[in-house]
């Protein structure tokens, strides 16, 4: 597989390119053939698309609206193809301004317009990538990174080092890259954010098979990127690091790993950074009796193919998102599916959630120049700031639980109305999986119809009485009915808010960041915390979203704030950078203020957002803008900096 798809001239007939239209997103074609063909006037305000319905299929433009894009679409795309596809002309930014405010249908503000310029990526310009390398910075000092983890985020983090031209090593615990999407191999697993927009804003691919494809297409992606970014010679796989030590005197961490077949090392760096994800480590709660059980369990994130599950009689617990993607196909194979819902879950409609991407759409994204920039814009734009204004809690509003504000009772009145129209011969059924908690307080889930239908099949039982016992039959319910089962999946979720662990961590004056936090990880900008210099955390604390954005996106920032840290410390001739205790506790205030005003923080229900403590360690509960321009640059400010005590040169690591 190869990332980059190079446009290809049309060269097929009137019948065909207006077949394709019919498939198109229409909101992005027009700026698409204005950015094409220079002609501004394609930007008909009669067909701009509705701000208030951006969200919306089709940008909430009326099928008469969409049919005369289309036509006009037609034209300009007949008369391109006749001249011979001509290059496109130059575009001042003002005009591309002009575009960026049509797709959103003119609703944007203006500090919105520099990172959508880099979503668009129209130029075919790296904009995040460094504009200094170590070379240009500080020639011969050497400066190694280690970065734990080969995900998502290690493997963005390791190009942009690599791209820096700084010395990267990263250990990887697993045979190959992928993390997430390499660990969770379950059936129906998807990506939920949509796929054209799910990836680096430098490394797009137009040709996913699905809007939201599976894992083993995000899997692929994140393989080939390794390929094309040409990280394969850094990246030390079947390799976990077990602790990483601080040495204040030579101002460099000690990377302790273990090799999978028990080999010990360790590694010196200048620097940590640890992007080994949140959701990877399974959690298995604790149920009387859940040891004797007689048949096979195992956890969504460690699917057991060994076991056949058809005509088997399977318990699943749990209703969250990756149960919601395993279940429907579980219950094709199994004679008996027995669902343990604890609480229920909201779910969005997606009507194109399972569907592949039509050949006219993908004909479209290969042969009409800027047409898949402009709708990764307009999906970015989308999702931007999402549901963020129904999750706001209104302080007005009487609090009773299942809503927080008068838009978010909305929404609830909108899902509630999308769960209850599904089961009609079985309103008592639908009922039971109507939450009692406010929107967006938990993830919502994507949803085609499929659980509804799922729900209401004869071999599957929604049971919601609470889990009494496991025995060695099956699983006991509270009101006292046994259950039983050949198989039980455990779709739990994860221990997300053990950020870290295992790995020990010990910063200045020996101190343990696990111990530091004692169950409540906090973090300056979810990357850095004090007393662990020139540490930092990609998806650390307080980096997740729940309505809006994606954590690729998200892992952009922290990367090009990261980088901003290291070219400080080389411009300065600094050693080691340490947030500043005040900074860091008064950030933490904001963000814990912050978290306490939606939906997510205010309300009780249970979550994996909230710690042991019960304060939301995982969510950034402000707009993308606000994380977008606090990681531009590292505020020298903001921390303390060191040099190295010994007479040795800062950085002379062993070979
Ligand atoms: P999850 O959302 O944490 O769901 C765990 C489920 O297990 C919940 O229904 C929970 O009930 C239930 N549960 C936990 N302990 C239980 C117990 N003792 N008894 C009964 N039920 C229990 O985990 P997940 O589904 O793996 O998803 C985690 C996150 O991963 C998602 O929020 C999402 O961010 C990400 N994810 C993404 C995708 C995707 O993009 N495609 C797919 C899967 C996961 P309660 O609600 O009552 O706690």
């Amino acid at each position: 597989m190869s990332l980059s798809h190079p446009v290809q001239p049309i060269v097929e007939d009137d019948e065909t390119i207006r077949a394709a239209l019919e498939s198109a997103f229409v909101p992005p074609l027009l700026p698409a053939l204005a950015h094409l063909t220079g002609d501004l006037s394609l930007l008909r305000p009669e067909l701009r698309p509705d701000p208030e319905g951006i969200r919306l299929e089709q940008g909430g433009l009326t099928p008469e609206q969409q049919q005369e894009a289309r036509a006009l679409a037609l034209d300009v795309l007949v008369r391109y193809r006749d001249e011979g596809c001509p290059p496109a002309p130059a575009l001042s930014h003002h005009d591309l301004q002009g575009l960026m405010e049509f797709t959103t249908g003119g609703a944007i503000d203006e500090g919105y317009i520099p990172f959508l310029e880099d979503e668009l990526g129209a130029d075919g310009v790296d904009r995040g990538a460094p504009t200094w390398t170590l070379d240009t910075v500080a020639p011969g000092r050497p400066f190694r990174v280690a970065v734990v983890g080969a995900g998502m985020s290690g493997i963005l983090a390791a190009h942009r080092l690599r791209q820096a031209g700084l010395d990267v090593v990263v250990f990887e615990k697993n045979s190959d890259v992928g993390g997430t999407w390499l660990e969770n191999t379950y059936p129906g697993c998807r990506v939920d954010v949509p796929n054209h927009v799910y990836s680096y804003s430098f490394a797009r691919k137009d040709d996913w098979p699905h809007h939201f494809s599976t894992q083993a297409a995000l899997l692929d992606y994140f393989r080939t990127c390794v390929d094309e970014f040409e990280l394969s010679y850094c990246i030390r796989f079947d390799t976990e690091v077990v602790s990483a030590v601080f040495d204040e005197a030579r101002a460099t961490w000690t990377v302790n790993v273990r090799e999978s077949n028990g080999r010990e090392e360790s590694v010196e760096s200048h620097a940590v950074i640890s992007a080994v994800g949140q959701l990877n480590r399974p959690n298995i709660p604790v149920i009387a009796g859940q040891e004797t059980f007689a048949g096979p369990t195992f956890h969504s994130a460690r699917w057991d193919r060994e076991i056949d599950l058809r005509g088997k009689r399977v318990a699943v617990i749990g209703t969250g998102a990756s149960a919601a993607q395993f279940i429907p196909i579980v219950a094709d194979e199994a004679s008996e599916l027995r669902i343990f819902q604890r609480t229920a879950a909201w779910f969005a409609p997606t009507p194109e959630y399972h569907d592949e991407v039509p050949s006219g759409l993908q004909w479209l994204f290969g042969h009409v120049p800027f047409y898949s920039e402009w709708h990764r814009c307009w999906l970015f734009w989308r999702g931007a700031e999402g549901l963020l204004p129904y999750a706001e809690v209104d302080p007005d509003w009487a609090l009773d639980g299942r809503s927080v504000s008068a838009a978010n009772d909305e929404l609830r009145a909108l899902l509630t109305m999308y769960i209850e129209i599904q089961f009609p011969d079985d309103p008592e059924l639908g009922a039971k999986v109507v939450p009692d908690y406010p929107p967006a307080a938990k993830r919502i889930i994507r949803d085609n119809g499929i659980w509804a239908a799922t729900l209401q099949r004869d071999n599957v039982h929604l049971v919601t009485e609470g889990i009494a016992e496991i025995t060695p039959a099956g699983i006991t319910a509270r009101d006292g009915e046994q259950h039983d089962a050949d198989v039980i999946i455990y779709a739990t979720g994860f221990t997300a808010s053990h950020f870290l662990t295992p790995m020990r961590v010990v910063g200045r004056d020996g101190v343990d960041l696990h111990e530091r936090w004692a169950g409540d990880a906090r973090a300056y900008l979810g990357m850095t915390v004090p007393d662990f210099p020139n540490f930092f955390c990609l998806y650390g604390p307080n980096t997740n979203i729940v309505v809006n954005g994606s954590i690729i996106w998200f892992s952009e920032c922290e990367v090009h704030y990261v980088l901003g840290c290291v070219r400080l410390l080389l411009e300065r001739g600094d050693a080691a950078l340490d947030c500043r205790v005040d900074v860091h506790d008064a950030y933490n205030v904001t963000i814990d203020e912050g978290n306490r005003r939606m939906a997510w923080g205010a309300s009780t229900v249970n979550s994996w957002y909230k710690n042991e403590r019960g304060r939301v360690a995982q969510n950034w509960p402000f707009s993308l803008l606000e994380f977008w321009e606090r990681t531009r640059k590292p505020n020298p400010d903001d921390y303390e900096f060191l040099r190295a005590q010994t007479a040795e040169p800062a950085g002379t690591l062993p070979a």
